[in-house]
């Protein structure tokens, strides 16, 4: 038994899960008709397949993972909602997060009435690991951390994660949907050969296709076994599939040089700014910036056309505004902009 098999909610450890027609021949070409598909070929008339065989080969081959250990869904955003509904019991059952933090996690444990505790990251945005796991009780089956985070840039120590996940019994969750602009490394060959560790990637941010929905979780076999019999059977269309294989051909390692090097361009120069007060560091393709007035500034850009994201509401983001790293010229824009805004 795995470690983590106790965990799993008893009527998902029961669950038979749906079985498609195309789950019960695997054959070579044939005659179809078993899906009730329309017989006339466009293309699309066919239902994808429902285990993404190539598209997971091509992404497993790219990243050095077995397709065993990965798991495919609408975004990231799916894989969070299945982390929930896989193990956590309606009403009784608590997820920790840091925050700030990416809002998905609050939410998608909203809709599953699960209760929610916020551990705050210090004035830093630096984790306390003794705070966190202070915070978990009997009944904390998940922890979300997010490196490096969102909204805050900073990617954390892989060995700080790898210590919170030793000593926490439940199921840890390290989304790293902003890894591939980071000098601090993955810990998706870790997600492997852990039973508890979660790593959560996506195509949607360095790989340019937040349009196809196509997020990755990286984790035991054991783990990806269940969210792939949780998941919708066709979670994936045809069309997301075919466009991500084909893009994926196209190394992204100019693209994510240039963004990186963008972001340090703009962290040396925004803190010129008489009314930046603070620029905090990044691993990822955003800045979050303190200003002397968040929302005088948001709507000043706006009047220029440059919507950037307003985080002064958000705890711990007070006064804050968050910037995309864009093309070299829309970097140039912004700095332009900031450069006539006068308080
Ligand atoms: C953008 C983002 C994602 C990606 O979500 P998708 O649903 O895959 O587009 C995941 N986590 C964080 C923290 C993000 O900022």
């Amino acid at each position: 038994m795995s470690r983590i098999t106790p965990l799993v909610r008893p009527n998902i450890a029961a669950l038979t899960p749906y079985s498609t027609a195309r789950d019960e021949y695997d054959g070579p070409i044939g005659i179809f008709l078993d899906a009730n598909e329309s017989p006339y070929e466009n293309g699309y008339n066919r239902y994808p397949d429902p285990h993404q065989a190539e598209l997971k080969a091509r992404i497993g081959g790219i990243k050095g993972i077995p397709v065993k250990s990965l798991f495919l869904g609408n975004g990231s955003d799916e894989a969070i909602d299945l982390v929930f509904r896989i193990f956590c019991e309606p009403g009784k059952d608590n997820a920790v997060i840091m925050a700030p933090s990416y809002g998905m996690y609050g939410v998608a444990a909203a809709i599953n009435d699960v209760e929610v505790r916020n551990i705050r990251l210090d004035a830093d945005f630096n984790l306390d690991s003794e705070k966190l796991l202070g915070a978990c009780d009997e009944r904390t089956k998940v922890i979300f951390l997010c490196s490096p985070n969102n909204p805050s840039g900073n990617a954390f120590e892989l060995k700080q994660l790898l210590d919170i996940c030793d000593r926490f019994p439940g199921v840890v969750i390290v989304d790293e949907a902003y890894a591939d602009f980071s000098e601090k490394g993955s810990l998706a060959k870790e997600a492997t050969v852990r039973e508890n560790l979660i790593v959560l990637q996506t195509l949607s941010k360095a790989r340019a296709m937040a349009g196809l929905r196509i997020g990755l979780a990286i984790s035991s076999e054991e783990v990806i076994r269940l969210m792939s019999m949780v998941k919708y059977p066709y979670n994936l269309s045809r069309a997301a599939m075919e466009k991500a294989f084909q893009f994926l051909e196209k190394p992204i390692d100019d693209e994510v040089n240039t963004i990186v090097n963008e972001r340090k361009r703009l962290a040396s120069i925004l803190p010129r700014f008489p009314f930046v007060q603070r620029v905090f560091p990044s691993d990822a393709n955003f800045i979050l910036v303190r200003v002397d007035d968040a929302n005088a500034l948001y709507d000043y850009l706006l009047g220029k056309g440059i919507i950037v994201r307003n985080r002064t509401r958000v705890p711990g983001c007070a006064g804050c505004l968050r910037l995309t790293v864009g093309l070299p010229a829309e970097n140039e824009s912004l700095l332009n902009a900031l450069d006539s805004y006068t308080v």
